[in-house]
């Protein structure tokens, strides 16, 4: 079963992937995380995407694309994938359907977090607050400014592929202002729903 979390920055998708992964024995796949370690390993790579990620641009289709298709083809994929912050454009959405149909799988289910944008500031104060508390290194694009930027990037560039995945009849949307469990809850009827489909 391949799924994708699809929503704004601070939208909870990182929280409910790994829930999944315990739950349904899925690999959740998160493109920020794979960037950042690029980052951390100081890669040709990372070295490019740290500027554009810094900024709260987009790292470019092909170099994602990429990434993702040879990590796809690890043992730890085989049984699914949770997809977090992929895809982020219609062409990243475009290719993941097609090296999904080259294997012969497709994606199952297109969950969309939708959560107002005012509480985002408030959920990466936090976010920041408890990372701070907690000793742990704050990520360089997380402050409010960067925040605004990548928020009017997800508006831009990532948020036609609500309407691409809609009309297909793919996307399924979720309260994502909800409790954490209730958000949970919401996301295993949606994953059921599929299976029964499936
Ligand atoms: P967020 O909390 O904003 O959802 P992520 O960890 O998913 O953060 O991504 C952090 C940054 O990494 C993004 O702002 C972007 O610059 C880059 N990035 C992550 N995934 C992608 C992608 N699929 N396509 C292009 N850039 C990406």
């Amino acid at each position: 079963m391949n799924i994708i979390l699809l929503g704004p920055p601070g939208a909870g998708k990182g929280t409910q992937a790994k829930k999944l992964e315990d739950k349904y024995g899925l690999k959740q796949l998160s493109t920020g995380d794979m960037l950042r370690a690029e980052i951390a390993a100081g890669t040709d790579l990372g070295v490019q995407a740290k500027q554009i990620i810094d900024r709260g641009d987009l790292v470019s289709d092909d170099i994602i694309i990429g990434m993702i298709s040879s990590r796809t083809e690890q043992d730890d994929c085989q049984n699914g994938v949770i997809f977090d912050g992929f895809p982020r454009t219609v062409a990243q959405a475009e290719a993941l359907e097609n090296m999904l149909s080259d294997k012969g799988q497709r994606i199952d289910a297109v969950i969309e977090l939708k959560v107002d944008e005012e509480a985002l500031v408030g959920r990466l104060e936090n976010r920041i607050a408890e990372m701070k508390a907690a000793g742990q290194e704050v990520r360089s694009d997380d402050n409010a400014e960067t925040l605004r930027h990548r928020l009017a990037t997800f508006r831009e560039q990532t948020a036609p592929i609500i309407p691409f995945f809609a009309d297909k009849d793919m996307l399924r949307t979720v309260d994502g202002m909800q409790a954490i469990d209730a958000v949970e809850a919401a996301i295993d009827a949606v994953i059921d729903e599929a299976k029964t489909a499936s």
